[in-house]
């Protein structure tokens, strides 16, 4: 048993408090907000995305990105935030473009993910989450360009989990892809089954309340991270805006800002705000939602049916460390949205929102040791955080409970920035 403070109340810090909670250890948790998930993972997309993890970075992205920047509803947004931080970001995102380096980090994606849904399963039963809206319709991933649809579709097993299917296959699957111009749009897509989705935030709040209950957990403590105390090479303690905590190990899980709480330690870690923005809207009887999950892959565009509510979440935005509306992009979702789908909810009264994913230019989370003693990483989730945090919550409880990680973790490691 070993006393531990984890940092940051987002999905991936409760996950962590819990696994530690469960491994046996004596946890409290640090968060500078009033409440639990009040950053990315407050409305996030809400897809439990486990065999979907391709990163972004993939070879013909950057002329991809050419065109996208050059359509004013496109999916990607440049403005230069003044910081070296974004250039090196850049660079480092793209030397990441290459067809074998995303094929490595795919497989290595696809190994968490697989971990990571069996970890959801259990955690699931064990702290009877029974109000997180989880449905597993599966994944319907749907092409606007013959030709990308019809690249991925060769490259698409037959027998596997995934199937291809052609425009009129489609259609029959999800019958609410015919409302917008009765599908003419669509190429074709890839489905899926037994891909979920739940609800982020109300997941963050019933695990916050399980953990309260639970007899390893110490207590949450309302309060910014500042920095930590070392001795030598070992930190000792985290000096908080309410005093000083001393513990055995300390998980940073604070999102983006971990880049800012490591980078006094000599830990550059290379995180950077990738923007998105979503939009929640009723669903009354007279709508039609699309029952599976649906993302559209050219518009970067996720459609899914959360409770009732329809759960719509879009675009990568590099454009610093700012969190506000812009209304032009809503504007454009609004209208990527409203042809995409007409009649499936009432997005007069959607809720805008706009949240940073913190994300390595790999697309690979950051997971275990630092070369500092006690000091642990759960980091850099990107736009799949809501996926992976089950299985990297466990892999962070099993490390540091002294025992082997359940997966390999090359690649998923610590790494310069
Ligand atoms: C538009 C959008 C759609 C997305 N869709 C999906 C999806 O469909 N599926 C999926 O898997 N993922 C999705 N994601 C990604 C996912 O939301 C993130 O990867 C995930 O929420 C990151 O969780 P986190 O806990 O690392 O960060 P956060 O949720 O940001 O949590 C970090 C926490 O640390 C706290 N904190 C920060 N600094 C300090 C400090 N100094 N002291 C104390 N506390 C601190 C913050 O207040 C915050 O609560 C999406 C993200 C966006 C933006």
């Amino acid at each position: 048993m070993k006393q531990l403070v984890v940092i940051g109340g987002g999905v991936i810090g409760v996950t962590t408090a819990w696994a530690l909670a469960e491994a046996g250890h004596r946890v409290t948790l640090v968060e500078r907000e009033p409440a639990l998930a009040e950053g990315a993972s407050r409305a996030n997309g809400g897809q439990l995305s486990y065999r979907y993890v391709s990163p972004l970075a993939d070879a013909g992205v950057p002329m991809k990105a050419l065109r996208w920047l050059m359509d004013p509803d496109g999916p990607l947004r440049f403005k230069p935030d003044g910081s070296w931080a974004q250039w090196r970001w850049l660079a480092a995102f793209l030397a990441h473009c290459r067809a074998e380096v995303n094929r490595q980090t795919t497989e290595r994606l696809l190994a968490l993910g697989a971990y990571s849904q069996r970890c959801f399963g259990e955690l699931h039963q064990r702290a009877e989450l029974d109000a997180v809206a989880l449905r597993t319709p599966g994944k319907l991933v749907v092409y606007r360009r013959p030709g990308e649809f019809e690249s991925v579709a060769r490259r698409t097993l037959t027998g596997g989990p995934e199937q291809a299917l052609s425009q009129a296959e489609c259609l029959a699957l999800e019958p609410s892809l015919a409302d917008g111009r009765g599908g003419d749009w669509l190429a074709g897509g890839i489905f899926t089954a037994g891909e979920a989705v739940a609800d982020c935030h109300a997941l963050c709040l019933q695990l916050g309340d399980r953990l309260r209950d639970h007899p390893n957990f110490e207590g949450w403590v309302h309060a910014t991270a500042l920095d930590f105390v070392c001795d030598g090479d070992r930190v000792t303690a985290l000096r908080t805006s309410r005093g000083e905590l001393g513990a055995a190990g300390f998980v940073l899980a604070a999102g983006l800002q971990s880049a800012a709480l490591a980078a006094p330690l000599g830990l550059r870690l290379p995180l950077y705000p990738l923007k998105g923005y979503s939009l929640s809207a009723p669903i009354e009887a007279r709508h039609r939602p699309p029952q599976v999950s649906v993302t559209d892959f050219e518009r970067k565009t996720l459609y899914a049916r959360i409770g009732e509510q329809l759960r719509v979440a879009a675009m990568v935005d590099l454009v610093g460390e700012d969190t506000r509306l812009d209304p032009r992009r809503l504007a454009a979702l609004h209208r990527t949205v409203r042809a995409t789908f007409p009649n499936a909810a009432d997005y007069d009264r959607a809720l805008p929102w706009a949240g940073l994913r913190p994300a390595t230019p790999s697309g690979a989370p950051m997971l275990g040791a630092t070369p500092l003693r006690g000091l642990w990483l759960n980091v850099g989730h990107g736009a799949l955080g809501f996926t992976f945090s089950f299985g990297s919550a466990r892999i962070l409880a099993e490390l540091i409970s002294d025992r082997a990680s359940p997966i390999d973790l090359t690649g998923l490691q610590l790494r310069a920035a």
